[in-house]
């Protein structure tokens, strides 16, 4: 997945390939010109978000909830 940021409404497009036209869906602006960048380096937070880590759940499943609330 690649995308590019529009120079024109500054909303980010997305595609599978960086070949080809690349238009924006937004503004219909043309962005063949510009870099593409690899969607999961550009936006890694959201990334985490779709697919998220479990973060130590089970060195934490002897303690209470206290700590927590
Ligand atoms: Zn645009």
């Amino acid at each position: 997945m690649y995308t590019k940021t529009c120079s024109r409404c500054y909303r980010p497009s997305f595609r599978s390939s960086k070949q080809g036209k690349w238009n924006c869906p937004i503004c219909n602006h043309n962005l063949a010109t510009f870099r593409a960048r690899d969607a999961g380096e550009a936006y890694p937070s959201s990334l985490q978000k779709k697919y998220p880590i479990p973060q130590q759940s089970e060195s934490h499943s002897n303690t209470t909830f206290d700590t927590y609330i």
